[in-house]
């Protein structure tokens, strides 16, 4: 299995040939495609599997695509993360990934300035990485327009819930539309982790790597 076969555009196989991936991760080529069709999917996957680079390449790619069509410059994908370190992380990702392409992405957590944030927010981004409790201390001081978001993604869905995210997601999802697609990442898939599916996610794929 190559990079080549699962549908991505040539900006991002240029970015994934410079980061000197050779093969696609197992979760990778079950998910890229996945991801690319449209659909919502659910993936068990542990870190350092390649799980990052599972949602977000071919997020990119549908985030991309999407801003073609359009001029007006909105948030078409929100990631959801436990931490701020994995926010970091996985922005940086984003921006190491779709560095071929227009799209702008910023990281929004606590313990870092509101304001910097809130510039950033303000001059207008393609994709949002978050933890939920900033994201929400956003969206009550009108910072934030989640009303175009496309793709959502809960990565690391098990470490959410056991942090309390819970109320959290349930009220961030309230602000989004209902006809969106939603990604899950979890080391595990526990009961709480299947009901949090359950009430997020469409007929979603299952991927156990
Ligand atoms: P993650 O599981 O997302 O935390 O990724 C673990 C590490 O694997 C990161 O340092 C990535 O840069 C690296 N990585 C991701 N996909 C590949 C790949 N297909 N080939 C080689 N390394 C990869």
């Amino acid at each position: 299995m190559s990079f080549d076969s699962l549908g991505l555009s040539a900006d991002i196989l240029r970015a994934v040939k410079q980061e000197g991936y050779d093969t696609p991760t197992e979760i990778q080529s079950q998910a890229i495609p996945a991801v690319l069709a449209g659909g919502d999917v659910m993936a068990s996957a542990q870190t350092g599997t390649g799980k990052t680079a599972a949602f977000t390449l071919p997020m990119l790619q549908r985030v991309n695509d999407g801003a073609e069509l359009q001029s007006k410059r909105r948030i078409r994908a929100l990631v959801l993360t436990p931490t701020r370190e994995l926010a970091a992380q996985v922005g940086k990702s984003v921006t190491t990934y779709g560095r071929h392409m227009p799209l702008r992405c910023t990281e929004i957590y606590g313990g870092a300035p509101m304001g910097k944030q809130t510039a950033a927010l303000r001059r207008g981004v393609d994709i949002v990485v978050a933890t939920p409790g900033r994201l929400i201390d956003h969206m009550e001081r009108g910072n934030v327009d989640l009303r175009g978001v496309d793709i959502l993604v809960l990565d690391e869905a098990d470490r959410m819930l056991d942090m309390g995210f819970k109320p959290a997601i349930e009220q961030i999802a309230k602000a989004l539309r209902p006809h969106r697609q939603t990604l899950l990442f979890s080391a595990t898939f526990s009961g709480a982790v299947a009901g949090l599916a359950r009430r997020f996610l469409d007929e979603p794929q299952v991927i156990e790597s």
